[in-house]
């Protein structure tokens, strides 16, 4: 039974840095598996001041996430970087299968997070890349000068679209409907930022390019009309970012777990429908998925995990 951990963690996020840390603080022998790096969505954002504690006037998603890592790896915990191909979670010892290895534990905890939905236009998978972004903390140094459009209306959408202003020399947002959905404070500062433009009740229909995006077909929900916005001839490209909510990493699990619509379904204390498996952060059904809501259910996980060992013959 040497080889096999107490406790192993799908995803270093928040919620499974949490669940590390107290795992780890436990003396639970512990591994946190993680194919990319650290931190997940929040890796790449720009700006966080909701996250009790934090510090409101310049932390940023990677140096808050830098201290998460570094408590996880401060307690003890196992790292290795792999991707899962195929997991075993039935039965009293649990089998990950990855690229590199294969890993055993008694409890797994899934905090494996979501992904960035794709825009969904003709020709999307052509630009990514190539004008065509996710991140803007990533990529908004590659537009300095340049226009700009940001597809969504909640508050990633805006919050993003006001960081790129401070590259681009236009931001425009395209929203589907024609009011934001973003927090009344976030829609204040975008409505008074002379760089912010605004596109309602649109939709991305077709990019299109030569080897970068420099065109793009909008339509009018309402109206049915279609728009052609072709980048200035100097230019020759613009930028174009997907911000309209996240997709569950999930499909591993599918057929093994119950999930509701992608999202794994847990109790309040995290409990999976399967023994000794736990769903931690935005993987899970729930109302808010936020730093502070993903590393509070990483450490409930944990702490639940503790008592399933210790009642465990
Ligand atoms: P979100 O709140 O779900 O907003 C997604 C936006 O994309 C909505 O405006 C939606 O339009 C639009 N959309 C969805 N599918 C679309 C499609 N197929 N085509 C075009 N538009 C589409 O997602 P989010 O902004 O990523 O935020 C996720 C969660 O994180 C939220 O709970 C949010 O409050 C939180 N968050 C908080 C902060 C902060 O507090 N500072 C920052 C970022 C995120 P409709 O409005 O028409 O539905």
């Amino acid at each position: 039974m040497n080889n096999i951990y107490d406790v192993i963690i799908l995803g270093a996020g928040p919620a499974g840095l949490a669940a590390g840390l107290y795992a780890g603080r436990s003396c639970l022998k512990t591994l946190i598996i993680e194919k990319g790096q650290d931190g997940g969505q929040i890796a790449i954002t720009d700006e966080i001041e909701n996250y009790p504690g934090c510090n409101v006037e310049e932390e940023s998603g990677p140096s808050l996430m830098a201290r998460f890592t570094a408590q996880a790896a401060k307690f003890g915990c196992d790292r290795v970087s792999d991707t899962i191909k195929e997991v075993q979670l039935e039965g009293k010892v649990k089998k990950l299968i990855g690229v590199k290895g294969e890993y055993e534990a008694k409890v797994v905890i899934l905090a494996t997070g979501a992904f960035p939905r794709p825009i969904g236009c003709k020709n999307e998978g052509k630009f990514v890349g190539k004008g065509i972004s996710f991140c803007a903390t990533c990529d908004a140094n590659f537009f300095e000068d340049f226009e700009v459009f940001v597809v969504g209306g909640g508050d990633s959408a805006v919050e993003e679209a006001m960081y790129l202003t401070k590259f681009a020399r236009k931001v425009s947002i395209i929203h589907r409907r024609d009011e934001l959905r973003a927090a009344k404070s976030i829609q204040e500062k975008a409505f008074k930022n002379p760089k912010m433009n605004f596109i309602w009740d649109s939709v991305v229909e077709e990019v299109d390019g030569d080897e970068l995006l420099n065109k793009m077909v909008l339509r009018n929900v309402k109206t049915g009309e279609l728009t052609t916005y072709e980048a200035d001839e100097e230019d020759g490209l613009f930028g174009l970012f997907g911000f309209i909510g996240m997709v569950p990493n999930s499909g591993l699990f599918e057929g093994q777990i119950e999930m509701e619509r992608g999202y794994i379904k847990t109790d309040e204390d995290m409990h999976t429908n399967i023994e000794g498996v736990y769903a931690a952060g935005d993987i899970r059904v729930k109302s808010l998925r936020q730093v502070v809501t993903a590393a509070a259910d990483g450490a409930i996980a944990a702490m639940q995990a503790e008592h399933y060992l210790s009642n465990l013959e």
